[in-house]
């Protein structure tokens, strides 16, 4: 699979695959490496670890989501006239947040473009455990304020 380094950064980092490594309580490859050690692919049955074996597209899925939920919680949300804006996690930044039946939700920074514009083509096997909707922290935040 050809997974381009911008989508890759930002669903199978090497900290987050530690992470998933570690919540399924599977850590003995710490024993001899550490996270900066980590060789990770995208394959077709789930994520290739070369120092710790493969996680299934679901367990990253899945901490993928409590991630958006932990940076979601506390962003400070403003209703505005079509959509909401929702104030970034690291900077002064506000991102316009809009949701239409057609569209769903939608968010304009980065990630989400990111990962709208490529994870159909480079990881389908994690936008089907995503239900095929891509999100972000910011548009967790505002479903959370409705
Ligand atoms: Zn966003």
């Amino acid at each position: 699979m050809q997974v381009s380094s911008e989508l890759a950064s930002q669903t199978m980092g090497k900290y987050i695959i530690s992470r998933v490594l570690d919540k399924k309580g599977r850590t003995k490859w710490m024993d001899n490496y550490n996270v900066h050690d980590l060789s990770v692919e995208a394959w077709g049955v789930g994520v290739w670890i070369k120092q710790a074996g493969i996680i299934s597209y679901k367990d990253l899925a899945d901490l993928l989501k409590e991630e958006a939920e932990m940076k979601a919680w506390q962003l400070p949300v403003e209703k505005v006239a079509r959509g909401y804006l929702v104030k970034s996690f690291q900077c002064s930044d506000r991102y316009f947040i809009t949701f239409t039946k057609q569209t769903g939700w939608q968010c304009g920074c980065m990630r989400y473009r990111c990962w709208r514009n490529r994870m159909q083509e480079e990881l389908p096997q994690l936008l089907n455990q995503f239900n095929g909707k891509v999100f972000c922290h910011h548009i967790v935040a505002a479903y959370k304020s409705l």
